[in-house]
């Protein structure tokens, strides 16, 4: 049977890396808040009772490099190293005999989002809002797939707001079809395995099928079932999938929402989804995702991990490790240092890559990158500030900046110099990173 979001969170909890909530918990007032204590611990988690809704719901599955491991089947350390090495490869999906997704389904006047768990996920946002489902279309003109995340603020029972805007792919497609006058056959798939889950966060060129990566990333094709009463096909394993169409030419107004970088985005006019049916599994698990929290930037990151390690290494330098982590838009880079200055041909090689990037930090191999803590340790007791620094002016940076925050990077050389390592080797208790505490708790 083909791995999906229930035996990855299987897997999590073999790890150590679930907490289960049997307490009913309010979706509106509570669920959010303990999302983020459950990413302070690292942890997944599983709402087994959600007030309003028959089905559970779980959040923070890829919450960090070892959970995003978990699910690549490979160690944290080499998660970035192997997303990079399996997508430069598609596995198309195919289509199948077998379709959990579809033990119940909805139509017609049975359509009703509110059997959902209705999730308000920070304070001031507009209402309940959908996060974590994969947003699945088809270009009207060239037939190619493409898949996204789009957050959708609930609306009514059979409808929600979906923002959708160009250059982002389905915005491109929505205005193509709108061009014909035709609404936009979508089906949002939610509960997914983390190999379409990081597949769907990673960019793609318009055209190449998030699901052929997704193949690529879990090794085997993403097993695909036909929609109801659309024509699209969706993963067959996923836990429920909402049909329907996005209405051409309709921009409703849709926000206020806290978005990645903790901001709220004001009411804008977005698009208008209106379902056509709802499908789930008999035991349906509801998956949602905390924009701005551990999940969603360590879900950003990876592709952009990714492409800082290639730039890096064609660069020549030997690199170890790359984090984009906790914010997607500061960086840390360990490398073996092979000669002076080399850590700043590092940063420039990495701003060059990832625009984004607004602070980046170069280490060596002993400091590890996904600890902020250690990479703090390193700038202060290992950086020469006059002049292990590269401060680039009037460039650019993440693109929705209108006072001007992103548009210089500084870049830290934070190496010890050249050939002293025995002046500056770290101490280590002994059996340091070895002994486990948990070896040594019972009598
Ligand atoms: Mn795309």
């Amino acid at each position: 049977m083909q791995p999906d979001l229930r035996s990855h969170l299987a897997l999590l909890e073999r790890h150590g890396k679930l907490v289960r909530v049997p307490r009913p918990v309010d979706p509106r007032t509570e669920l959010a808040a303990l999302i983020i204590e459950a990413e302070r611990r690292r942890q997944a988690i599983l709402f087994e009772s959600v007030r309003g809704s028959a089905m559970p719901c779980l959040a923070n599955v890829v919450g960090d490099r070892a959970m995003v491991g978990l699910g690549l089947g490979v160690p944290p350390e080499a998660a970035v190293a192997t997303f990079l090495e399996r997508s430069r490869r598609r596995v198309p999906p195919v289509v199948g005999s077998e379709a959990p997704v579809q033990e119940v389904v909805h139509t017609g006047d049975a359509i009703d989002l509110r059997r959902l768990p209705l999730i308000v996920h920070a304070e001031r946002d507009a209402g309940p809002y959908f996060t974590a489902g994969l947003v699945i279309a088809r270009d009207p003109e060239t037939g190619h797939r493409n898949v996204s995340y789009n957050r959708m603020m609930l609306r009514g029972p059979g409808e929600v707001g979906i923002r959708m805007m160009p250059p982002q792919h389905l915005g491109q497609i929505y205005d193509r079809a709108a061009a014909r006058g035709q609404n936009l056959p979508v089906a949002v798939a939610i509960g997914n395995h983390p190999a379409e889950l990081v597949a769907g966060a990673t960019t793609v060129a318009l055209g190449d099928d998030e699901l052929g990566l997704a193949g690529a990333l879990r090794g085997e094709p993403t097993e695909l079932t036909r929609c109801v009463s659309i024509d699209l096909e969706v993963p067959a394993r996923a836990e429920i999938v909402l049909e329907g169409e996005v209405l051409a030419g309709v921009a409703e107004p849709e926000g206020p929402y806290g978005d990645f970088m903790q901001f709220y985005v004001p009411v804008m006019p977005n698009r208008v989804l209106r379902l056509t049916a709802i499908t789930h599994r008999r035991d349906a698990i509801h998956q949602t995702m905390h924009a701005g929290q551990a999940e969603d930037t360590t879900l950003l990151a990876l592709s952009r991990e990714a492409q800082l390690l290639e730039a890096v290494a064609a660069a020549g330098a030997d690199v170890r490790q790359v984090s984009l982590l906790p914010t997607i838009l500061a960086g840390a880079i360990s490398i073996r240092k092979r000669f002076e200055g080399e850590p700043k041909l590092v940063l420039a090689a990495a701003f060059g890559r990832y625009r984004w990037l607004k602070l980046c930090v170069v280490v060596d191999e002993d400091v590890d990158v996904l600890d902020v803590s250690d990479v703090w340790w390193a700038i202060t007791t290992r950086s020469r500030l006059g002049q292990g620094v590269l401060h680039l002016t009037d460039t650019s940076g993440f693109p929705r900046d209108p006072h001007g925050l992103h548009t210089a990077k500084l870049g830290i050389d934070a190496t010890i110099p050249l050939g002293a390592w025995s002046e500056y080797e770290r101490k280590r208790a002994p059996g340091q990173g070895r002994l486990r505490l948990e070896d040594y708790l019972a009598p």
